[in-house]
């Protein structure tokens, strides 16, 4: 084999990958790693996925996605101009980065925070600054003032769980006024403050959701950017340069159905905030330092044992968790919100592996 990447551009070579949580392939595992929904999507995307729709693969999606765009502009009390869709939010938040991050003064996030935002940066030349948490992880927003850069975070944060109210995020839409800033709300269904209710208001906030963790359609890759009509112009002359069609037919027609079923929706996401109440509880009892979680994740430190060690005995007995080991805070499990069976199988092997 010759080496290739002799070939490759300069740009390319310099581009560190963002590597995703592995997806094994084993059935057997309990799958805690990735923060995906333990419920199946909801009975009506089975519905609405007839042979009929697949059939109509043979021709182009709708270019402009109208019925999704209504949809979800419906759902928001917004306006079709105020709502933009894409592949997955990890696509909607590369185009905002394109569209908006090159600034004057550098885009600021939050260390800890996604570790996506590094990449896109790096991808199109985005000057950057991150800052601290405080001391207890929580992310004060008197700590992004920008007048002529950007602002991203996500709310809840992710890895910690931890959200910010409301309140915070409007003092920063008025102290940031010529920025843009995009709040990322990945996870913002388990029981954080949304702060889609400010877009009438501020011109400058762009939201971006998913359909990934509360819809439980990770696979589908369909995620959106809700804004200023102004914004999301913005976001469509982007994409329009990649790709004339922001989602493919089946996924259009799969989150339709989702986002008409919204019973199935408020009923998985009250399970799964019951079954992180239980879950925080057996950690807690375990002796596991948790950060308060409003994701469908907890972000913990266990006592007496390293998180790496707890780490890997949890993996010897199928269990697969989230490794963080970061260099401002130490070492720490991320562990999805599963199944209520899945929760109680990861307690008795946390309660298996520690030291007696
Ligand atoms: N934002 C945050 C904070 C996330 O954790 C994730 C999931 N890894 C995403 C965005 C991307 O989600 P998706 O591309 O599946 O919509």
């Amino acid at each position: 084999m010759t080496d290739t990447r002799r070939l490759w551009s300069e740009a390319v070579n310099r581009l560190e990958p963002y590597v995703p949580g592995e997806q094994p392939k084993a059935q057997k595992l309990i799958k805690l790693n990735t923060n995906e929904n333990a419920f199946p999507p909801s009975p009506a995307v089975h519905r609405a996925l007839t042979a009929a729709e697949v059939d109509r693969l043979r021709l182009y999606p709708d270019p402009n996605s109208q019925k999704l765009v209504n949809t979800l502009a419906d759902y928001y009390c917004l306006t079709p101009d105020q709502v933009f869709v894409g592949n997955g939010s990890d696509e909607v938040l590369a185009h905002a980065f394109y569209a908006f991050f090159q600034q004057a003064q550098p885009l600021l996030f939050p260390d800890v925070s996604y570790s996506f935002y590094p990449v896109y940066c790096n991808l199109y030349d985005i000057r950057f600054q991150k800052v601290p948490l405080r001391e207890d992880f929580s992310l004060v927003v008197d700590d992004y003032l920008q007048p002529n850069g950007g602002i991203i975070f996500p709310n809840p944060n992710a890895p910690t769980g931890m959200a910010i109210p409301l309140a915070d995020i409007r003092r920063l839409l008025i102290a940031n006024r010529d920025s843009v800033v995009l709040i990322d709300e990945a996870y913002v269904d388990f029981g954080a403050e949304s702060a889609v209710s400010l877009i009438n208001e501020f011109d400058n906030l762009l939201v971006v959701q998913t359909t990934s963790k509360s819809r439980s359609l990770a696979g589908l890759r369909l995620g959106y950017a809700l804004g200023s009509a102004g914004l999301i112009e913005a976001l469509g002359r982007v994409k329009n340069s990649f790709n004339s069609y922001p989602v493919d037919h089946l996924a259009e027609v799969a989150a339709v159905a989702a986002f008409n079923d919204d019973d199935y929706f408020q009923n998985a996401c009250t399970q799964v905030i019951a079954t992180r109440a239980y879950t925080v509880a057996e950690l807690k009892a375990l002796g596991f330092d948790l950060l308060p979680s409003q994701a469908n994740f907890v972000f913990a430190k266990p006592q007496g044992q390293s998180a790496k060690a707890v780490f890997d005995a949890l993996r010897e007995r199928s269990i697969i968790v989230r490794y963080f080991d970061k260099p401002r805070i130490g070492d720490y499990l991320r562990i999805s919100i599963g199944a209520q069976s899945d929760m109680e199988a990861l307690i008795a092997a946390l309660k298996d592996i520690a030291p007696h």
